[in-house]
Formats: structure tokens, sequence, C-alpha cells
């Protein structure tokens, strides 16, 4: 199975990330989270995507476009995988096309989950993320039992660098700007499932697996 899950930022793609590739049993590519490791790490790209990140602005083609294309030719990608937070704009998906094109590999689905504008800034404020383990909880819609530790693995929970208010509505805007223009880009390829976000965590879940099928 090989998935893009796309969405605003806050439209809950984190969360339905680590349901799908649990399922389906697929490596989970995100570029955020390719980023964030290399800021950690204090690595020469890490930092050039910190300067575009604390913005909420994209970081530039040419340090994104590769990551992900030398990643999925790696041997666990072979039989699917998942990319979250990638492509964010039409010119990427285009080089992922071409590259899919070239090594004869074929996108199954694009699960788009919708949610209205109105109710991303505070879904997306409200995020906390494990240390640990990468779960992502919701101060309010979605806490863990302890406040501020994984319910999984007792990890601390943070909170993203950019997931302020003022970055947040930024980054929406981008969204709007830059990356919601795909998804006519795939409804003309015509494997676009669009799923209503605005539901409990389980049935967007559920609408997901029904979209994408059992196939594995
Ligand atoms: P995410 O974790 O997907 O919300 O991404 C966090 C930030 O990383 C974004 O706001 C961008 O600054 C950067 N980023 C992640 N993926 C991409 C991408 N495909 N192209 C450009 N910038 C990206």
């Amino acid at each position: 199975m090989r998935i893009i899950l796309l969405g605003p930022p806050g439209a809950g793609k984190g969360t339905q990330a680590a349901g799908i590739v649990d399922k389906y049993k697929i490596p989970h590519i995100s570029t955020g989270d390719i980023f964030r490791k290399n800021i950690k790490e204090g690595t020469d790209l890490g930092k050039k995507a910190k300067e575009y990140m604390d913005q909420g602005l994209l970081v530039p083609d040419e340090l994104t476009v590769g990551l992900v294309t030398d990643r999925i030719t790696q041997d666990d990608c072979k039989n699917g995988f998942m990319l979250d937070g990638f492509p964010r704009n039409v010119s990427q998906a285009q080089h992922l096309d071409t590259f899919l094109k070239e090594t004869n590999i074929a996108l199954d689905k694009v699960v788009n989950i919708e949610v209205d504008k109105e109710i991303l800034v505070g879904r997306a404020v409200g995020r906390r993320i494990c240390k640990s383990c990468g779960a992502t909880y919701h101060v309010e819609f979605n806490s863990p039992k302890e406040d501020g530790i994984c319910d999984v693995c007792q990890g601390e929970l943070y909170q993203r660098a950019d997931d302020n208010e003022e970055t947040v509505s930024k980054r929406i805007q981008v969204y709007l700007d830059e990356t919601k223009p795909l998804v006519d880009y795939y409804s003309s390829q015509g494997i676009i499932a669009n799923i209503n976000g605005q539901q409990s965590i389980e049935k967007v879940f559920e609408d997901i697996v029904n979209a994408l099928g059992c196939e594995k």
C-alpha cells in the first residue's frame, strides 16, 4: 500500500498516521519528523530547515524532495509506505510523480483529511507529543490520563515549537495557498479519498480504512 496523507495543520494527520502504519505495516515517512530530528541533532540540514519552520514557511524543495525519494528507495519501502507532510506543493508532487514513473511505482491512494479552517488553530495549539514514542494528544480533545505524561510509555509530553498561535496561523495560510491545490491535482488522477476529519478519532480511522480497503 502506497499512501499520501494530506490535510491542513491540526487535521489529525499525526494521530491517524500512527494507526495506518500499524494496520498496514508500512513505514511512516514524515518530512516534518525528519526535519525535527535533524534540528535536534544539529545537522546542517536541521539548521537550514529551522529557519523556515520557525516562521511557518515551507522548507525549500531542493532540501526536501531528495530526502523523500532517497527514503522511498530503501528496502523497507518495497511493499509500501505512507508519506505524511509530503508533497506540500504542486512542484513537489510533480517531482514525486516523475520519480515514481521512473521507478515503476504507483500510488494507491491519497487520503485527504478535511477540517474547517476555523477550528484548526485550536487543534494545533493544543497538541502535545510524547518525547519518547511520538504519540500525540490534545489538551482538551484527547488528553492523557496523567497531565503531561504519555499513556503509552510514560514519556514526557512536549509542545512543538511551531505549534504557537502565530506560527500555526501562518502554516494554515501556507497550506491554503500551496498545499490545498494538491487536492485538485490528485482528484484529477482519480486516487483521492476525502475524509471528514471532524468526527471522533475512531470514526475518522474507520473511514480511512474503508477508503483504503484491506489490501496490504
Ligand atoms: P509537519 O510536521 O508536517 O507539520 O511540518 C512541520 C514543518 O516542517 C512545516 O511547517 C514546514 O516548515 C516543514 N516541512 C515539512 N514537510 C515539508 C515539505 N514537504 N516541504 C517543505 N517544508 C516541509
